[in-house]
């Protein structure tokens, strides 16, 4: 499968999700990054979104809260080519009611080979690259194929 070259801007369109558990870590870490995170945009899912606007005054673009739907609107901005990074801090020791909206966030996330940190080290790793900086060019797989893929018929 060929790629396709699609350039990430300088200001990043970032989506940060936490669960419960993970939810004080991540804004610690946000809080911490505040300035590197201000020139970017960024988005949440509702409570996320909600604690890190009242802890640093960080504008944030809020969706639904993850259990209602959250998840599923970041994936789907993710397959519209509409976000760029993802920062999703999930609970490793806690099953979730909507563990396979999860599972299907981190999937596209794959398909679309979008950044994702899912823990604090990888975050930092990541928002200290100078690719957060500047802009890049981020091959997407050509799926062009794929979509015309011919389907053999069920008789
Ligand atoms: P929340 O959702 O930010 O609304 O708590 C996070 C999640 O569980 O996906």
């Amino acid at each position: 499968m060929n790629d396709i070259r699609t350039t990430m801007r300088d200001r990043k369109r970032i989506a940060l999700v936490a669960h419960d558990h993970r939810k004080e870590t991540l804004l610690e870490w946000v809080e911490f990054n505040s300035g590197s995170l201000s020139r970017h945009l960024l988005y949440a899912t509702g409570t996320t979104g909600r604690l890190i606007e009242e802890r640093t005054g960080l504008p944030v673009q809020r969706l639904e809260s993850g259990p209602l739907g959250g998840d599923q609107q970041i994936g789907a901005m993710i397959a519209e080519g509409k976000l760029d990074f993802l920062f999703f801090f999930w609970d490793p020791l806690m099953t979730q009611p909507h563990d396979p909206d999860v599972k299907a966030l981190l999937r596209l996330a794959v398909v679309w080979n979008i950044p994702v940190a899912m823990n604090r080290s990888s975050a930092d790793f990541m928002i200290s690259s100078h690719l957060m900086r500047d802009e890049y060019d981020r091959l997407v797989p050509d799926y062009h194929s794929y979509r015309q893929r011919k389907i053999e018929s069920d008789s």
